[in-house]
């Protein structure tokens, strides 16, 4: 980000005789209508390569992104900001002269005799243009779209770098430069009745997930120990059995059942992981620990509670007699080949979001790998002029942070799926258009923030439909909050792109989030069921709104023989996003009715488990 600028004129007449300077006031007025924020520094210094390099390397050393210098770049005996910057800069980025002098050609063959240099000291841009107004603002126009990449690039601003790169790209494949059809310049001719059609909540999922089916199915393979969380793609059957010999539950001897109780010889002493050598003949035993594969010939095994030791060797390293107290059954204490898992079951069913136990399962049956679904790839744009940075430290007046995309990032990780950041884009259909080509060039399903509603600056709806010809599925949907969120598909780079364009207010985007998207993603990647619903009971009145409600609640448990309680996360308004910390539930709150704009403490509704299950119990 461009935060400080300097402009440097370096002409002995304006700085001894008072001449006029009027090519250093034209790069001013550039930088402050090119970067409005940055603080911008302003001197006149003489032809001198001392102190033009002196005050190249202050400004450098002072935090400043950006010097400009004018004159002292023909060949005069005294042009020496050439000579001086050449001194200062480590890199030089002679294309940026290059291009300037070509367009300057256009003009006048006399540019044949500029010498300007551009390179970067640090962290700072330095580019010198020539001495006159007119071949200054000429070589600004040349420049002026690579400075805040260039600036960018310097300050290794990844985020800002990697934007540009996509629009680039965008722009590369589409072969041109994408502007927006969409008129904004008549206002006053704006619809005053939304255009879509109300949609109640079931059409609109029925909508998304029929439209959805339309993702194509893809499979990868995944190592085992990196696949919890992921949905199997497959239905995956045992291919060895389990435990593959028969094998002691307990610590005690491996026995002939039809020996029963009685006097045994101890023949061998057989532990987990060791295999016996000698098959066992009646009135023998073999002295075993739990796992440990029984040894031919046996059939029960004893545990070494219910035995009695006999006789030992003189030194008790062995046990050479022991006696059975009680008569075994046959299988007794003995794992039969498979009795775990029989070879052709089914360990892990196609549907199943893996967890512990079955990457447990799958290891102990010998997959090192497992087919699981791919997810669509999910990127996040916010919108709106008002958006800052959260990382900004300071806020512009009128300004506020960009509180969604961090939240939605955060909250589709909760649900088990990655995210691109595709930044802010600004309420201008052109500007508006490229940050939505960049942004559908990473993802299969975008989810975009604001500029869905009436306003004149909400753009998307008719940016998505007049730009990318998208196909708007809804754009309007009766519940709160959320009412004009939209769902559309186009298509893009040859490939179909799921949109959902939902209300910027961060409540909205949270819960409209939830609701859609990230329950479609659940759906398309088949997973087995959507949120988990359960009835509650709500721990106090509430009063009802003429839409369908989604409130955000905490759920406890007071009493184990009653429903779970709900309580809402105080003043539910779209704007406060204070009432979806730490809910664990979205209320389904039906719609007021004639005499019933309420529900009385202790109703039940019911509930989207969206968050943790973690209910308290008082
Ligand atoms: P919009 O949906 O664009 O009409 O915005 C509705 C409200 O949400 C306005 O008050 C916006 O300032 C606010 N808003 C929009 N986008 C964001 C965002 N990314 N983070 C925080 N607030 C937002
Ligand atoms: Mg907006």
């Amino acid at each position: 980000m461009m935060k400080a600028a300097a402009i440097i004129t370096v002409s002995d007449s304006c700085f001894k005789d008072n001449l006029k300077d009027k090519s250093g006031p034209a790069l001013l007025e550039f930088v402050r209508q090119n970067f409005p924020d940055a603080n911008i520094y302003k001197i006149i210094i003489p032809d001198e390569k001392e102190i033009i390099e002196q005050e190249l390397k202050y400004f450098c050393s002072s935090n400043i992104n950006l010097i400009l210098t004018t004159g002292g770049t023909g060949l005069g005996p005294r042009d020496v900001t050439p000579e001086a910057t050449k001194a200062v800069i480590y890199k030089e980025i002679p294309a940026i002269t290059t291009a300037m002098t070509i367009e300057s050609l256009k003009k006048t063959p006399m540019a044949m005799l500029s010498r300007a240099v551009a390179g970067v000291r640090d962290r700072t841009l330095i580019i010198n243009f020539p001495g006159s107004k007119k071949a200054v603002t000429e070589c600004l126009e040349v420049v002026k779209d690579v400075l805040p990449h260039a600036i960018s690039l310097i300050n290794n601003e990844l985020s800002e770098v990697r934007t540009m790169h996509d629009r680039m790209q965008v722009q590369h494949i589409c072969g041109r430069n994408i502007s927006s059809s969409v008129d904004i310049s008549k206002v006053a001719l704006r619809p005053r009745e939304s255009p879509y059609q109300m949609l109640e909540m079931t059409e609109a999922f029925n909508l998304i997930d029929a439209v959805m089916m339309q993702w194509e199915e893809q499979v990868e393979v995944v190592p085992v120990e990196n696949s919890v969380g992921r949905v199997v793609a497959q239905d995956i059957i045992a291919k060895e059995p389990m435990p593959p010999f028969p094998a002691s539950v307990k610590d005690g001897y491996a026995c002939l059942s039809l020996d029963g109780a009685g006097v045994r010889k101890v023949r061998a002493a057989v532990t987990a992981g060791e295999t016996p050598l000698t098959p066992l003949l009646p009135g023998e035993c073999a002295r075993v620990n739990t796992g440990a594969p029984l040894p031919l010939g046996t059939d029960c095994v004893v545990q070494v509670e219910d035995t009695k030791l006999i006789k030992a060797s003189a030194d008790h390293k062995t046990e050479l007699e022991i006696e059975v107290l009680v008569a075994p059954q046959p299988h007794q204490d003995v794992r039969a080949i498979g009795s775990d898992i029989s070879v052709g079951s089914l360990l892990v069913e196609k549907g199943n979001v893996i967890d512990a136990a079955q990457i447990g399962v799958l290891a102990g049956a010998g997959y090192l790998n497992v087919p699981v679904m791919v997810y669509p790839k999910v990127a996040i744009l916010s919108t709106g002029n008002e958006l800052q940075e959260p990382t900004d430290e300071v806020l512009k007046p009128s300004h506020i942070r960009d509180s969604n995309r961090m939240m939605l990032k955060a909250l589709f990780k909760e649900h088990g799926y990655d995210s691109v950041d595709c930044g802010i884009a600004r309420d201008d259909p052109t500007e508006l258009a490229r940050a939505l080509a960049g942004a559908l060039a990473r993802c299969d399903v975008l989810v975009c923030t604001g500029g869905v509603s009436m306003g004149d600056r909400d753009l998307l709806k008719p940016v998505l439909a007049k730009d990318f010809g998208a196909e708007i599925h809804f754009g309007r949907v009766r519940m709160k909050p959320g009412k004009p969120s939209t769902f559309a598909t186009c298509r893009f780079q040859d490939k179909m792109k799921f949109i959902f364009a939902l209300p910027g207010n961060p409540v909205s985007a949270y819960v409209c989030c939830l609701l859609f998207p990230v329950r479609a993603l659940r759906q398309c990647t088949r997973r087995r069921g959507a949120f988990a619903r359960c009835g509650v009971r709500l721990a106090h009145d509430v009063a009802l709104d003429a839409r369908p409600e989604y409130a955000r609640a905490v759920l406890r448990w007071p009493r184990p023989d009653d429903l779970p309680h709900a309580t809402l996360l105080g003043n539910q308004c779209s704007s406060r996003l204070l009432s979806a910390c730490g809910a664990g539930a979205l209320l389904e709150l039906p719609p007021a009715a004639p005499g019933a704009a309420q529900l009385a403490a202790g109703s039940v509704v019911t509930a989207l488990i969206t968050g943790r299950f973690d209910l308290t119990t008082l």
